[in-house]
């Protein structure tokens, strides 16, 4: 079955808006791209606005959702929050998870994201005693990006330590494998995942040099590099944690990625807020992915990461929701700048192309879906709508600044991914429902 689009406006991937752009999908894929048609052909479905490729959200743990708004009560710090994110950790299984995570992924894909990296380490049962199925909250969250419509690159986490030296503790005990030879032989039975589509990607992450003894890490980095898969690591977030891994091993926590092989093109550092000079040269000459989550950061109170200080070295930038305080690929890019802005007192760091680019084409790339996140033939057939006569995005020109600068996630009607249709405006009501409903049941079952 062929589908035809035609877009009023459209950023393919590169260059500046074009109008009138005609694409046809095939499995799943644009088998055309052809732009100058001023008319919607006959049969073509119309796409008013602006079009954008899909975007990618490079870190996601999709059980925060359900702290939104409910953490804010008390002045509290990054580690009271963590302290309510393990209670609310503590009320998941499998079933409880698939609803939850099909709700949050659904948002996301109304929002723009036909990609989520899923920073995972919910992994066993109270206690830490595994599930049956030692893989059934991983598959859980496959199984709801596959409902949602959306790609999911499971980052499989390996979680061993509540802090350097000390075991893991109370809900901890649900993330820890032991080590990471025990957390690599249950990843390998994962291995089934992708099956026979191409939307599922299997990677590992390191929760953090706090969470993981260093020569764990490297057997971490030895798998991911075995498999040629993504492997993703929480860096420097807190100042504390670079205190604990200076006192511990008389480096900074990139240094000890760098010395464990951790670091590469196929690797993202996901926060990277308080770097040193050489951290920053040492991420860059890897060629290592930053994603940053402005709005997570700014909500937790991390701080303002070097973002183009790291572009300039040659990490690439990537962009993650992380704690969904907020789900909105517009706010993230538009974050990056502003927070650029505050910390310099200058203005005009990032062009909204580059942040487009970071969200779409780089994002996708550093979760192992290499070529989407681009209008263009052969890619996967995403396609986000804007509507630019909106409140919020009338008179901002339709043009890349609109997108990035003025839209917001309100301001997208119509979302195919992969192909698919899988959120236009007429199905707000029923994702905020079942976001309502499902949170709410979490919250209200006794412990
Ligand atoms: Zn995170």
């Amino acid at each position: 079955v062929t589908e035809t689009y035609w877009l009023e406006r459209a950023w393919l991937g590169d260059g500046d808006v074009v109008h009138g752009v005609v694409v046809t999908v095939e499995d799943g894929r644009f088998a055309t791209v052809e732009a100058g048609v001023v008319e919607s052909p006959a049969g073509a479905h119309r796409l008013a606005g602006l079009t954008v490729p899909g975007m990618a959200n490079c870190h996601s743990h999709a059980f925060h959702r359900a702290l939104r708004g409910r953490t804010q009560r008390e002045r509290g710090t990054f580690w009271t929050w963590r302290e309510q994110m393990y209670a609310l950790a503590d009320r998941l299984d499998p079933d409880g998870y698939f609803d939850l995570a099909r709700a949050v992924y659904r948002e996301m894909a109304a929002a723009g994201f036909t990609a989520v990296g899923e920073f995972h380490y919910l992994h066993h049962g109270p206690g830490g005693t595994p599930y049956d199925d030692p893989n059934a909250m991983s598959q859980a969250l496959v199984d709801a990006a596959r409902d949602a419509g959306i790609r999911i690159t499971l980052l499989d986490t390996c979680y061993v330590t509540a802090g350097i030296g000390a075991p893991a503790e109370g809900v901890q005990r649900r993330f820890s494998d032991g080590s990471a030879e025990a957390w690599a032989s249950r990843v390998e039975r994962l291995e089934h995942l992708g099956g026979a589509g191409d939307d599922v990607v299997l990677g590992a992450a390191v929760h953090s040099v706090r969470a993981v003894p260093r020569d764990q890490v490297a057997q971490v980095a030895a798998w991911a590099e075995h498999h040629q898969a993504p492997l993703h690591v929480h860096l420097s977030e807190q100042v504390a944690e670079n205190d604990a891994c200076l006192a511990a091993y008389g480096m900074t926590p990139t240094r000890l990625l760098a010395e464990t092989g951790a670091l590469g093109r196929r690797t993202t550092v996901v926060h990277a807020t308080h770097l040193t000079d050489g951290d920053v040269e040492r991420l860059g000459g890897t060629g290592t992915h930053a994603c940053f989550c402005p709005t997570t950061e700014r909500d937790l109170g991390d701080g303002i990461g070097p973002s183009r200080r790291l572009h300039e070295s040659g990490a690439p930038l990537t962009l993650g929701s992380d704690s969904h305080a907020v789900v909105d690929p517009f706010e993230e890019m538009r974050a990056v700048e502003l927070d650029e802005r505050l910390a310099t007192q200058q203005r005009g760091h990032w062009s909204a192309e580059e942040l487009l680019t970071s969200a779409t084409t780089t994002g996708h790339a550093s979760l192992g879906f290499e070529g989407a996140g681009r209008i263009a033939v052969g890619a996967p057939a995403d396609l986000v709508t804007l509507d630019t006569s909106s409140p919020r995005t009338a008179g901002t020109g339709a043009s890349l600044e609109t997108a990035v600068f003025a839209a917001t996630a309100a301001d997208v009607v119509h979302v195919v991914s992969g192909g698919r249709v899988v959120a236009t405006a007429g199905d707000r009501d029923e994702i905020g429902r079942g976001l309502d409903t499902v949170v709410n049941r979490l919250w209200k079952d006794p412990a």
